[in-house]
C-alpha cells in the first residue's frame, strides 16, 4: 500500500509459494502470517493455511468464510487506513501520487471491512501497524473498534484474549488468573462506557511490580 508503485494490490507469491512458507512455517511448530490488503492475496493465503491477515482491507464473503474454516485471525489494523486517509486528505500530503491514490481507496473500507469480518463471525485480534501512524498512539485502535461495530468488551479483548490465544500464549497472557502473569494498566473511568479512556494510561503493572506508578 505504502510501496511508491502504482500496484501492490494483487496477489504477490503464487500459490505454490504460499504453500511452501506455510508448510514450512507449520512444521516449526510457528504460526504464520500475511500483510495483506488485496483479495487475491488475502483468499490464497488463507486457502494456503494461514493462520492471520493483518489488514484484510478488501476482503470478501470468500474471504469470510475462509477464515472460519482455518481459525484464522483478522488484524484490522484500522490505524493504519485512518492515518493514511487523513494525510492523504489533509494540508502536508507528504504521500507520494500513487500512495495517495491507494490510501484515498483503502483507507475509508477499513472500517466497513472490520464490521464486515466481525459480523461474520471472524475472530479479531488487535493491531495497529504501528509505525504508519505514531508509536504511542497504539491505543487509538480500540476507538475504531468500536467504531467497526465492536462492543467496547469485544474491543479490548481483541487486545488480551484474543490475542494471547492468537499467539498461543493463554495459558501465560491475556486474562487474570493465579499462574497467569499479572501484566494490568489502570486507566481513570470505565472503558466499558467509554473505551478512548484506554489511550490515557495512569499505571503500568508488569508481572505484579509497578513499572508507572
Ligand atoms: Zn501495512
Amino acid at each position: 500500500m505504502l510501496s511508491n508503485t502504482a500496484a501492490g494490490q494483487a496477489q504477490q507469491f503464487s500459490d505454490p509459494e504460499l504453500a511452501a512458507i506455510v508448510d514450512s512455517a507449520h512444521r516449526m511448530g510457528r504460526k504464520v502470517t500475511a500483510h495483506a490488503h488485496g483479495v487475491d492475496g488475502i483468499n490464497a493465503f488463507l486457502r494456503a493455511g494461514g493462520d492471520s491477515i493483518e489488514h484484510g482491507t478488501y476482503l470478501d464473503a470468500d474471504s469470510v468464510a475462509l477464515f472460519k474454516k482455518n481459525g484464522a485471525y483478522l488484524v484490522p489494523t484500522l490505524m493504519a487506513g485512518d492515518f493514511v486517509y487523513r494525510i492523504a486528505t489533509g494540508p502536508n500530503n507528504f504521500l507520494t501520487p500513487a500512495q495517495t491514490t491507494k490510501a484515498l481507496d483503502a483507507g475509508p473500507k477499513m472500517l466497513a471491512m472490520a464490521r464486515r469480518a466481525h459480523e461474520g463471525g471472524v475472530k479479531i485480534a488487535f493491531g495497529t501497524d504501528t509505525g504508519v501512524s505514531a508509536h504511542g498512539d497504539n491505543a487509538g485502535e480500540f476507538a475504531l473498534l468500536v467504531k467497526a461495530g465492536l462492543t467496547p468488551l469485544e474491543a479490548i479483548q481483541t487486545a488480551t484474549v484474543n490475542a494471547a490465544a492468537h499467539f498461543d500464549l493463554s495459558a501465560e497472557i491475556g486474562s487474570l488468573a493465579p499462574g497467569k502473569a499479572a501484566d494490568l494498566i489502570a486507566v481513570s473511568g470505565d472503558p466499558l462506557s467509554d473505551v478512548t479512556v484506554l489511550q490515557a494510561v495512569k499505571a503500568v503493572i508488569k508481572a505484579g511490580a509497578v513499572v508507572k506508578p
